[in-house]
Formats: structure tokens, sequence, C-alpha cells
């Protein structure tokens, strides 16, 4: 998901165009990592003096409904970041300290779904935390 895309599904959707949505969706394409709403606010928050946190949250969650944004909860806080461009199947490394992730390419369920023969998965959720490389040195 890029910027032009996030735009598009909006339009679609019979959402406006507004600045600040755009200015949301640019920092998400800049930052490529797991923002906070207070990331957001902090960031936004000089170009946007009245912006409250309210507006930021409903923007996050209309995002991610719309599956531009992925959300995950980190250590108690809900974070968004965009949505990956790939569609094959994959799982993350995140770093708790910065927020980037790493794709992982193996899936734990591919040795559990045999296990449990008698349960229909319909989903899976499946996250690493961690530190990355630039913030353990
Ligand atoms: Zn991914
Ligand atoms: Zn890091
Ligand atoms: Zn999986």
């Amino acid at each position: 998901m890029n910027i032009d895309q996030a735009m598009t599904v909006l339009k679609d959707k019979g959402y406006k165009h507004t600045d600040k949505r755009a200015d949301m969706l640019k920092l998400f394409a800049d930052q490529k990592r797991y923002l906070s709403a207070k990331d957001v606010l902090e960031s936004l928050q000089d170009e946007y003096p009245g912006l409250s946190f309210d507006t930021i949250y409903r923007n996050l969650s209309l995002f991610s409904d719309l599956n531009i944004l992925e959300a995950t909860e980190l250590e108690g806080e809900k974070r968004f970041r965009f949505s990956c461009a790939t569609s094959e199947h994959h799982h993350h490394l995140i770093c708790l300290d910065c927020g980037k992730t790493k794709h992982i390419h193996s899936c734990p369920m591919d040795s559990l779904d045999t296990m449990y023969p008698d349960f229909e998965v319909t989903g899976h959720k499946f996250e690493i935390y961690g530190k990355c490389e630039e913030c353990r040195s």
C-alpha cells in the first residue's frame, strides 16, 4: 500500500480527500514503522494546532477498517502501520523500540494445524517482539 493507492481506496469508498488525511498517510509512508495515535499527534500538531487525539484515532480506525493500515497492540497501546504490499502469507518481527518490522515467511501454523484436527482454524495472529539490529547497537 502506498499513498496513491490509499487515496484511491478512500475516494472509491466515498471519503473526502482532506489535507489532514493525506498528511497522516504521508507520515506512515515516510516512517515505515508502527506508530501510535500519540506519535501521529506529535508529528502533525505543529501544522494542525487544533488537531485532537479523537480525530486522529477516528481516522486511524477508518484507515485500518479499509485495510490501508494494519493495527496491532504493542505494550498496551494500539499501533498502526501501512499494510504490507504483498498478499503472500507472512508474519512480522517487530522492534519494540523503533516500531520497524521485518517479514518472516515461515508460519507456525504449518506445523500446528495437523495437531488439532477437530478444530477448524479460520485465522491466526503471530508476531515476534524484540529489538532490531539498529536499536541494539
Ligand atoms: Zn508484512
Ligand atoms: Zn528498532
Ligand atoms: Zn501464519
